[in-house]
């Protein structure tokens, strides 16, 4: 029973499918109701002149109209959107209707079998199976409103073809509840299938929802995937790959427009020692300060990147003037250098900046790239703290940097490279007790190029460990041939200290010699221990402790601090010739040297002075109590035969200097 009242229902537990139900259903009201029309009005008709006026004139149009207007309102709603409560709603009046009008049907056409004769009898029996089998079909897609009409319909004409007992009646009788039967089999199959497809319809549509949804997601999780994969993940900076990427196309745009383009490289000074005397959180909160404030010198125009380490990039756009690429410069310098707070104190670093401009100059953007970090390698060198912009000057030195470069690279090093001495005097007894050899290259393409020309190049590039290797071992087999009292002076490189490996290589090449090593004295520049601190204590402390010599060279024109010197277990310190020079006329010169020589005395280090070229400049720094001094006014650098000569027999009997 309850199955069966199930089956009279609208089933309301499903709203995709009562939306289903609706839309195929209403489509066929329209039809269902036409049939019923035309059926009603060929009966009637068949009748006109039998029956009475009410029964086939007045009722016929009573349900016409009312057949019409809902065939006009299924009609003109058939698109219009419904929520499946409405649906639902519909179903359900529809459903309410089936009986009263199914009823009715029959009551009509049977009140008509009084009135008429065998034929016309014949006629409502047809207009009943008719009607049934048309409605069921129409009905098709509404299980339960389909269901009530088959009974109320059936039942009562198979008893009105029954009780006339005309053998034909009754086969139609009979006939018709067969092929209804039928037909309900067709239709409960017909609605079981339409709701497994319905339903399957749906499965379908939540499996593409969630592929839409997982599509969407992988779609995000790429997107998240690119934007890391460009943004350096310490300062949220954009990252190198990006700065190539976007270099690369507004290059391109730039060429096309003929529009201006600037490239600007910027590396710290002072960060590796921060990094190494804090720890790297330190650094790390010095780098995503320093993106912080490059960021806040960002617009529209100028873009920042991070290149990694403590190299930052920039790529600027519209038309940026020198003078308005130095004033950038400058305010990003300024802003660099204020102190930063990295939780336990405040450190400082400061900055360089090179800049190269399109279409001044770069033919593509790689080459771009690489003449602003060139202009950064010139700041660096001349500018420290400063700004420089790429120009003819420089594009002169690049070109002459890459020409070396390339020479150097196929250079028979063994034959190119020689070395030459200048004598170290000691002052009280004018004697050379020292020689620091210093290279040459004279080069079949080149000539004669200077070291100072063509050690950086070597440095650049990375051939300077081989050099220094090649002409170490020649500097201890000449320096091996002098009286054991007089000491070779050689100059490393920063690359030569910059890995333990290198000054691996370096004690290898003295012990192979088997030169003294406490006749040797290593030089060593400023830049050598600023760019890495901590590496470059621990290679002076092992070579100090192979018993080797080391003077800070050039002293007082780079950046090192006192505490660094303080901190270096050195043996000497070189002071600079440029302070020389001007020692006469210039008394902050002369201050500088007398209080580095102080700094010496306290220290307990040995003070060198280079570059002496005068007398005069002799007699004051004899006054200051200097008491090694090098430079022109003694001895230029000379050939190694010289060098023995001067300090052979000769020189012991006490002949002080050569000429
Ligand atoms: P440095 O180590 O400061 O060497 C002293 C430079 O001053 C030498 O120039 C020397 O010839 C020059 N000099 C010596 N006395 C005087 C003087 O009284 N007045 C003037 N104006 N100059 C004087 P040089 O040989 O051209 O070397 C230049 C620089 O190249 C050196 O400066 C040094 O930094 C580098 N260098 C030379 N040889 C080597 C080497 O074998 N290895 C490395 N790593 N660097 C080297
Ligand atoms: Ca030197
Ligand atoms: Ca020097």
């Amino acid at each position: 029973m309850l199955k069966l009242m199930e089956f009279l229902r609208v089933p309301n537990d499903n709203p995709a499918l009562t939306l289903a139900q609706f839309k195929a259903f209403s489509r066929q009201m329209p039809l269902l109701y036409f049939i019923l029309l035309t059926n009603m009005a060929s009966l009637a008709w068949t009748h006109r002149m039998v029956a009475p006026a009410w029964l086939v004139i007045y009722l016929p149009i009573v349900l016409g109209l009312f057949c019409t207007t809902r065939t006009i309102g299924w009609i003109a709603n058939r698109n219009a959107p419904v929520t499946p409560e409405q649906a639902y709603r519909k179903l359900r009046s529809t459903n309410r209707l089936a009986a009263p009008i199914a009823v009715f049907c029959v009551l009509w056409s049977c009140s008509l079998l009084p009135y008429g004769n065998s034929y016309q009898n014949a006629h409502v029996a047809f207009f009943m199976a008719i009607t049934v089998i048309g409605v069921i079909f129409c009905l098709m897609h509404l299980r339960s409103a389909a269901l009530i009409v088959t009974v109320l319909v059936n039942i009562p004409f198979f008893l009105i073809m029954a009780w006339s007992g005309q053998p034909t009646f009754v086969a139609t009788g009979i006939n018709v509840v067969l092929v209804t039967i039928a037909m309900v089999a067709i239709l409960l199959t017909h609605y079981r299938d339409f709701k497994q497809l319905t339903e399957s319809r749906l499965t379908l549509m939540a499996q593409q929802t969630e592929l839409t949804r997982q599509h969407r997601e992988m779609e995000a999780l790429s997107n998240e995937n690119l934007r890391l994969a460009n943004m350096d993940s310490l300062t949220l900076l954009a990252n190198r790959r990006n700065f190539f990427d976007v270099l690369t196309r507004t290059f391109a745009a730039a060429e096309e427009k003929a529009a201006r383009l600037c490239v600007g490289i910027l590396d710290l000074d002072g960060f590796k020692p921060v990094n190494d005397m804090y720890g790297h959180s330190a650094g790390d909160r010095v780098l995503v300060e320093i993106g912080r404030r490059l960021t806040a010198l960002s617009s529209d125009h100028v873009s920042v990147y991070r290149l990694g380490g403590d190299e930052f990039a920039l790529i600027l756009t519209g038309t940026h003037d020198d003078g308005e690429l130095s004033a950038l410069g400058e305010r990003i310098c300024e802003a660099a250098a204020e102190t930063i707070d990295i939780g336990t104190c405040t450190v400082q670093v400061t900055t360089s900046v090179g800049f190269a401009v399109y279409p001044d100059i770069g033919s593509s953007a790689q080459d771009l790239y690489e003449r602003a970090d060139y202009a950064l390698y010139t700041a660096k060198r001349h500018h420290r703290g400063g700004v420089v912009i790429f120009n003819a000057a420089q594009a002169a030195t690049l070109s002459r940097h890459r020409e070396l470069e390339e020479v150097l690279l196929a250079a028979d090093l063994e034959r190119e490279m020689a070395l030459v001495y200048q004598p170290i005097i000691d002052v009280a007894s004018g004697r050379c007790i020292g020689f620091e050899a210093l290279a040459r290259w004279t080069s079949p393409v080149l000539g004669r190029v200077s070291p100072a020309e063509f050690i950086p190049v070597a440095e650049h590039m990375g051939r300077i460990a081989l050099i220094t290797r090649l002409l170490l071992a020649s500097a201890l087999r000449e320096a091996a041939t002098w009286p054991a009292d007089v000491y070779l002076s050689f100059n490393l490189s920063p690359h030569d200290i910059a890995t333990p490996e290198n000054v691996m290589r370096i004690m290898k090449v003295v012990e192979e010699s088997g030169f003294n090593p406490r006749r040797i004295n290593f030089e060593i520049t400023e830049t050598a221990i600023t760019r890495d601190f901590v590496q470059a204590a621990h290679s002076v402390e092992f070579l100090r402790n192979m018993g080797c010599g080391i003077s800070l060279d050039d002293f007082g024109t780079g950046y090192s601090s006192l505490n660094h010197v303080h901190k270096l277990p050195l043996s000497k310190i070189k002071i600079d010739g440029s302070f020389i020079t001007e020692i006469n006329s210039r008394p902050a010169s002369y201050k500088i040297v007398k209080s580095v020589l102080a700094l010496c005395e306290d220290m307990g280090l040995d003070a060198i002075v280079e570059g002496v070229e005068t007398e005069a400049e002799l007699e004051v720094l004899k006054e200051l109590g200097v008491s090694v001094v090098q430079g022109f006014h003694f001895s230029r650098p000379l050939g190694a035969a010289e060098a023995r000569d001067i300090v052979g027999p000769a020189l012991e009997e006490g002949q002080a200097s050569a000429g």
